[in-house]
């Protein structure tokens, strides 16, 4: 079978019951990170494709954001992560010898990252929590696809944000503060109404959420929001938040240029975490990471400048854009295993 990735391994181990899949997609630009996905897969070839999928993913967005990292994810099959799990799958990461970047992701959190710590070398996310910096650079984007669209900043615009967990909390406060007339959602109860309240927010439905008018709809919930149903729905000008993969199928990006709506990808949006991690693995932290995460407003400019003059989607200038990032050679020399 041909294959785009350089690595794929899997390990049962029957001593700890350790049954995981490490996928290294590209490390054209650095150590390829990923985070470590804790999940009841029904058998080894549902875990086989996740990690290939979201590993491929990894790529264009550490790419697109010009990164020194490369794209790659590891899952672990079982109910949940237990220390002994974990520690087994430390020694599984370590034997990548350094290839393989871990993090956290769906099952895991900074504890399970310190028990993977006990045995690989470089393991992110092992205390805090990047949210916030996603939430910046979802902002930023979310200025800049303002000012390409209105040609103003977003202080009395209308935005939407669908799920206010750790990255939509951040992003709407952001929002308010920036003078945005912000409604939020949650399907957990009352977390948009406590939010609201405690902000200067307005809680709206979850279930018409996507169909309000407004100047933004900031995804920051699950992914597939946008999908064949949902789109002739959508009463935004701009789609554009965090939440991985927004749209169903990348054929959605013509179908909402074609209806006058401005979809900034959320691979774009969503880099502010990850860049923190490479600024935290070059030796930095949040406050040289700030910089780099606010660099994600004039990215979005310019991709949308960009896909105007070439008439072409702002998701098919993105993608271009990663893959011309992958072609250059910054490969990151300093991260010893
Ligand atoms: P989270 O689980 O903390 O928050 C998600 C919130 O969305 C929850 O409060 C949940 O109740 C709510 N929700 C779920 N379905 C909803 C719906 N249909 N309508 C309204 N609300 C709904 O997750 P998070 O860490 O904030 O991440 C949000 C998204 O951003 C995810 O897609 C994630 O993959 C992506 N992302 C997060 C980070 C990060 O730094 N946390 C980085 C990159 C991408």
């Amino acid at each position: 079978m041909r294959t785009d990735f350089e690595q794929v391994v899997t390990r049962h181990d029957p001593d700890t019951g350790l049954d995981a899949v490490i996928a290294v997609h590209d490390t054209t630009r650095g150590p390829a990170i990923g985070g470590v996905r804790v999940l009841p897969y029904r058998d080894r070839a549902a875990a086989l494709d996740d990690a290939m999928r979201l590993a491929r993913a990894m790529t264009r967005k550490t790419a697109a954001a010009g990164l020194r990292l490369g794209g790659g994810k590891s899952v672990v099959i079982a109910e949940a992560a237990t220390p002994e799990l974990m520690r087994a799958h430390g020694r599984f990461i370590r034997s990548l010898e350094g290839r393989y970047i871990p993090g956290i992701d769906v099952g895991t959190g900074a504890a399970e990252m310190r028990q993977i710590a006990a045995e690989a070398t470089i393991v992110t996310c092992q205390e805090g929590d990047p949210s916030w910096l996603t939430a910046l650079g979802a902002f930023c984007g979310i200025e800049a696809a303002v000012a390409h669209v209105h040609g103003t900043s977003i202080a009395g615009r209308t935005v939407v944000v669908q799920g206010v967990g750790h990255v939509g909390h951040h992003l709407a406060r952001m929002l308010v503060k920036a003078g945005a007339n912000v409604l939020v959602s949650d399907v957990a109860p009352g977390r948009a109404d406590a939010l609201a309240g405690e902000i200067g927010a307005t809680a709206i439905d979850p279930v018409t959420a996507l169909a309000r008018e407004c100047d933004v709809l900031a995804p920051c919930a699950l992914g597939g929001v946008v999908d064949d149903a949902t789109v002739d729905g959508l009463r935004c000008g701009i789609v554009a938040g965090p939440a991985n993969n927004v749209l169903a199928h990348d054929d959605l990006a013509g179908v909402l240029a074609g209806r006058g709506v401005t979809f900034v990808p959320d691979f774009i949006m969503s880099a502010g975490g990850i860049t923190f991690l490479d600024e935290q693995l070059a030796g930095g932290d949040e406050e040289s990471a700030i910089p780099r995460v606010r660099a994600i407003g004039p990215r979005v400019a310019g991709l949308l400048a960009d896909a105007a003059v070439r008439g072409v989607t702002p998701l098919e200038a993105a993608e271009d854009l990663a893959a011309a990032n992958l072609k250059s050679d910054v490969r990151r020399t300093t991260i010893e295993a």
